[in-house]
């Protein structure tokens, strides 16, 4: 395959998923693959073996499972199967994908409590003490890892700790953090941790992936409130019939997803990956600063994976404008989600580098003249 004449993006995805992908995990989705052989079930089980991997080197005691659709369907997966009957979820909001875990219990008709600590604010770890003590039916906890909403990292590792002090499941979405930064499943103690194949692993979107303590999913058996979003049953069908998918699988996406694993570990793995997303982060924000925007979140709350910024106060500024003239530019960027200020958000995450986000900065300082 002559992936050399493929034509080069119009922009670069500076947005939280998808995001920019290599050339060569492009490649690997143009040819027609077989779904249901012993290459492609290898192919799997190498896959979910690595991903293991990436989040602990106990690989006795925890496993992964991968799943169709986006990486709410993974949440709801999980929240959907790993829930019993008469179960009590407790989540810790502070943000659109916090809100949409109590959104999902909700709908699935799963008694749910939140601590909401709002969008600027970490969860209170106070709070979280005070509400497990005070309320015994609760048997899992929630919470977001990369706030994708503000840019926010929230301390999982903190709340493990209290939630496994009381004994209860604990759940994490590190969706748009998984892949960017060490995470140690053990140090956080969490029974389920969730992805997607289009966030911090640079591959293209079609699945999510849960690595889950195995204990904690054998316990799921019998639990799901849905057919196809049945994560035991999915784990199980993967396990015994060694990397076979329940239903049609992503077969192309998946190809994608293995090369963009292969990536990832010639790069360096995660430390060296850590390391481009911050130098990534860091050249957007002083240079941003040097321009006069403000950051949305203070930099102790700040995570490396997507920064929110005010929009500027001129009454000549619209995002839209701004947006356009960006894309023009070779920059595709992403609208605000906070309900309290105007801001927009720059994501760092992708085959981006720092020299495009030096290119970055001098786009927004050329686009700022229309307002200025
Ligand atoms: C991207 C993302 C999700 C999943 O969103 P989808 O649109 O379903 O892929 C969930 N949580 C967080 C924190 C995210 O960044």
């Amino acid at each position: 395959m002559d992936i050399k004449n493929l034509p080069d993006n119009p922009y670069l995805l500076l947005t939280p998923g998808p995001l920019s992908t290599t050339k060569t995990v492009k490649a690997a989705m143009l040819r027609d693959w077989c779904t249901w052989d012993d290459d492609y079930k290898a192919l799997v089980q190498e896959v979910r073996t690595k991903l293991t991997r990436l989040a602990t080197d106990k690989i006795d005691r925890y496993t992964s499972v991968l799943m169709q659709g986006s990486g709410t369907f993974c949440v709801e997966a999980i929240i959907g199967t790993a829930l019993p009957e008469g179960g009590k979820l407790l989540a810790l909001p502070n943000g659109a994908y916090g809100d949409r875990i109590v959104q999902i219990a909700k709908t699935l008709k799963i008694d749910c409590v939140f601590n909401d600590s709002g969008e600027l604010d970490p969860p209170d770890l106070d709070k979280l003490d005070a509400t497990l003590k005070a309320d015994r039916a609760i048997t899992h906890v929630a919470v977001v890892h990369s706030e994708t909403t503000t840019g926010m990292l929230n301390p999982i590792e903190k709340i493990g700790k209290i939630v496994k002090g009381y004994g209860k499941v604990f759940i994490v979405d590190a969706m748009s953090s998984f892949g960017g930064i060490a995470i140690d499943l053990e140090a956080v103690d969490c029974d389920f941790i969730v992805s997607s194949a289009n966030k911090c692993i640079q591959g293209v979107p079609g699945f999510g992936f849960v690595i889950a303590k195995k204990d904690a999913l054998k316990a799921c058996k019998g639990q799901a409130r849905s057919l196809s979003l049945d994560l035991y049953d999915q784990w199980n069908t993967m396990e015994n019939d060694k990397g076979k998918w329940r239903y049609t699988s992503p077969t192309h996406v998946v190809r994608a997803f293995h090369q963009a694993m292969k990536e990832l570990e010639e790069e360096g793995g995660i430390a060296k990956r850590e390391a481009r997303y911050r130098a990534n982060h860091r050249i957007l924000v002083a240079g941003m600063r040097k321009l006069g925007f403000k950051t949305l979140l203070p930099d102790a709350y700040q995570g490396h994976f997507i920064t929110s910024f005010y929009s500027p106060e001129s009454p000549k500024y619209d995002f839209k404008t701004f947006y356009d003239k960006l894309k023009t530019k070779g920059f595709v960027i992403y609208p605000g989600k906070v309900s309290k200020a105007s801001a927009f958000r720059i994501g760092n995450i992708g085959d981006v580098y720092p020299a495009d986000m030096e290119r970055l900065v001098k786009a927004v300082e050329e686009a700022m003249f229309w307002w200025d």
